[in-house]
């Protein structure tokens, strides 16, 4: 089943090689929220996270936060930085992700998507043409409705691709 399988994966956003996607030919980044660059649900854009999307923007990235919350999660986690968003996105169905590929103007062979789920984020990513790239979630505890699919993934990981994250 392809259309699970992350193109990469990482331990943390922060691992994230810019330079070389850069290199590669990508100029787009979604960006999921919860438990990929904050803690699900309270967490805003600290410090390290604030670098990590400057450091991409200086080398060349468009950046869109992608998230299945609600707008005003997703204002909450930007606090008072200007970045372009897409909430209540409804990963992995693909309309979140056209709106992003609207607001950015780029091409789906051009847009890396960065999220802590194969259930949403990379599946969506698999099925709109994005380069999917997982990231290991930020804290073990996650939302209800994530924990719930958290065990669906973890079948796939074992039984589908075979893989040990
Ligand atoms: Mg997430």
């Amino acid at each position: 089943m392809a259309l699970f399988r992350p193109k990469e994966i990482i331990n943390t956003y922060t691992d994230l090689d810019i330079e070389r996607l850069r290199k590669e030919g990508f100029d787009t980044i979604f960006i999921d929220v919860d438990n990929t660059i904050a803690i699900p649900n309270t967490g805003t854009c600290d410090e390290r996270a604030e670098k990590f999307l400057n450091d991409l923007k200086e080398a060349g990235f468009k950046v869109v936060i992608l998230s299945n919350n609600n707008s005003k999660r997703v204002k909450m986690f930007l606090r008072d930085i200007d970045a372009d968003y897409v909430s209540l996105a409804l990963k992995p169905l693909p309309f979140g992700y056209i709106r992003g590929l609207i607001k950015s103007g780029s091409k789906p062979s051009k847009t890396i998507v960065l999220g802590d789920q194969l259930l949403t984020d990379i599946l969506g990513a698999n099925i709109c043409g994005c380069y999917g790239i997982y990231t290991k979630r930020l804290q073990k505890k996650d939302s209800k409705l994530t924990a719930f699919n958290r065990r669906i993934e973890d079948f796939v990981w074992r039984n589908i691709l075979h893989e040990k994250v």
